[in-house]
C-alpha cells in the first residue's frame, strides 16, 4: 500500500539560525549571561525536547518543538537546557538531581520534562522514507511493513513517537 504523500501538514518551523538567536536572547534575559556556543537541531532526539552536550557545550533541540504549532513550548525547553549549560560552565551541580539545578530551573521557569504534545496528536508519530528522506507525520502508528513512501515507494522508518504517551 502506498503511503499517501502528505504535504498539507503544517511544516512551518523556525530555522537553526532563529533558534540560535532565541537561545542567545533568553540566556541574556533570564540568566544575565551570554550563550557563547551553538544551538543545533537534532532530528534524532525522540523523547526529549533538548539536550546539553557536556563535551563541547552545544545545545541540541528536537525539531518537533521548532514547529509553529509547538513553539510556545520552546522557551521553557531552552531555559531547561540553559540551566544545564550555565551551571556546568560555572562548576555547579548541573544534573537533574542536583539542588543547584532544581533551584535555578525554578527561578527561571524552565520546563521540568519534555512537554506532552496534547491537543496536537497529529504530530505524534514521525516516519521518514529510507530512500528519499520524505517526512511523514501521522496521528496513529503506521505499519511500515505494509505502507511505503508515496513519493518514491521506498521503505519507511520510524523516527519518533509517541511523545505524548
Ligand atoms: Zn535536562
Ligand atoms: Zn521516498
Amino acid at each position: 500500500m502506498a503511503f499517501p504523500a502528505l504535504t498539507s501538514y503544517n511544516n512551518t518551523m523556525i530555522s537553526e539560525q532563529e533558534l540560535q538567536q532565541l537561545v542567545e536572547s533568553i540566556s541574556l534575559e533570564s540568566f544575565s549571561r551570554p550563550f557563547l556556543h551553538q544551538a543545533k537541531i537534532n532530528r534524532r532526539l525522540k523523547t526529549t525536547g533538548g539536550r546539553y552536550q557536556l563535551s563541547d557545550h552545544h545545545l541540541e533541540f528536537n525539531p518537533l518543538f521548532l514547529k509553529e504549532e509547538n513553539l510556545h513550548y520552546l522557551p521553557g525547553i531552552i531555559k531547561h537546557e540553559l540551566v544545564h549549560y550555565h551551571l556546568h560552565l560555572a562548576g555547579l551541580g548541573y544534573q537533574h538531581k542536583d539542588r543547584d539545578f532544581k533551584l535555578l530551573l525554578q527561578k527561571v521557569g524552565g520546563s521540568r520534562y519534555a512537554p506532552r504534545l496534547e491537543g496536537n496528536k497529529r504530530s505524534r508519530w514521525h516516519y521518514r522514507c529510507r530512500q528519499c528522506g520524505q517526512d511523514y507525520w501521522r496521528q496513529r502508528q503506521v505499519n511500515v511493513k505494509k505502507y511505503f513512501c508515496g513519493r518514491c515507494r521506498g521503505k519507511l522508518k520510524k523516527i519518533a513517537g509517541p511523545l505524548a504517551k
